[in-house]
């Protein structure tokens, strides 16, 4: 497969498509991002590394970091995580309440920011030192060690934090967040505020294609570990527009609202966007369509 040819065609064709989104504005310090900076970083099972675009310039990573932090909380709690959230796709958006009440403070999933609030706990109730454990895991699984947060765009959703402090407070009143509120949602702001490119992006999801095992050899997670969390990432990847990445593109994946998404196919490759502009559920418009055209170029999707 010649992916260096195969990049290029879906990067200049992806540059043709129209786009009607723009940057997130929710977290103002995100609204500084240029809309138009668009890259597609491609990493093969063998390691081989293909990048087009703006691929090597840092992005605030944002919803992308869920994936990583249910992966570490996996690591250690193995099942005893879905004690606290479901794995059912939730059918509405990122940041929606609604669901909450119903079910009585247990997130539908871990991708939702109720269910990546509850991670959150989770992680600062077992690490040490939460963020700099964190930060530590995502340097170690990407073999990058320059990967730091953004302290000005953590800064900036903590000044505007009151969606996810509703949740977050919420969530306590059912005891379903067992530190301090304050305490929880500073982690989540931090890890959200993580800045990477997308080849380091590419290198840090390296583990959910390859078994469990980082590029550099670590084994992160189990092999069946690794099933379940890409199952998560294919049907609740993208909120309520998970049947549409997995219609239209087939990989599992993650999206943030930095315009950043992580795809990969099992035991073949793993593949990172990053186009600020996004549609209207919070996803990046040109790297979907991007991945739409990858998949349908290489014939490669899970299906
Ligand atoms: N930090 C963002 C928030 O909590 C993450 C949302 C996202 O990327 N979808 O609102």
């Amino acid at each position: 497969m010649n992916y260096e040819a195969i990049l290029q065609e879906v990067y200049q064709e992806a540059k043709m498509i129209p786009t009607i989104g723009n940057v997130s504005t929710s977290i103002p310090e995100l609204s500084k991002v240029d809309p138009d900076k668009f890259g597609i970083h491609l990493t093969t099972i063998d390691g081989e590394d293909y990048g087009v675009g703006d691929c090597n310039e840092k992005f605030s990573i944002q919803s992308v970091s869920k994936a990583l932090t249910v992966a570490l909380a996996f690591s250690f709690l193995d099942e005893k995580i879905w004690e606290r959230v479901g794995v059912e796709p939730s059918g509405s958006a990122f940041n929606s309440l609604v669901q909450l009440e119903y079910e009585k403070g247990i997130p539908r999933n871990p991708f939702i920011n109720a269910g990546a609030i509850v991670i959150a706990d989770m992680l600062v109730t077992h690490l040490k030192n939460p963020k700099q454990d964190f930060l530590d895991f995502i340097r170690l699984i990407s073999g990058s060690p320059t990967v730091d947060f953004n302290f000005k765009v953590a800064q900036s959703e903590k000044d505007f934090r009151f969606r996810n402090a509703a949740l977050a407070n919420f969530l306590k009143s059912f005891g379903n967040i067992t530190n301090d509120v304050e305490t929880v949602l500073d982690f989540y702001f931090y890890q959200c505020s993580i800045e990477m490119t997308c080849k380091e992006l590419a290198h840090a999801f390296f583990f959910l294609a390859n078994e469990g095992k980082t590029k550099s050899g670590v084994q992160v997670l189990a092999r069946s570990q690794v099933k379940r969390l890409n199952a998560l990432m294919q049907t609740c990847g993208f909120y309520d527009e998970s049947g549409e990445f997995t219609y239209k593109v087939g990989l599992p994946g993650k999206s943030g609202i930095g315009g950043g998404i992580a795809a990969l196919y099992p035991k073949k490759f793993v593949v990172a966007t990053w186009s600020p502009r996004l549609n209207e559920k919070g996803n990046s418009e040109l790297g979907m369509s991007a991945l739409e055209l990858l998949t349908t170029k290489t014939g490669m999707s899970i299906f």
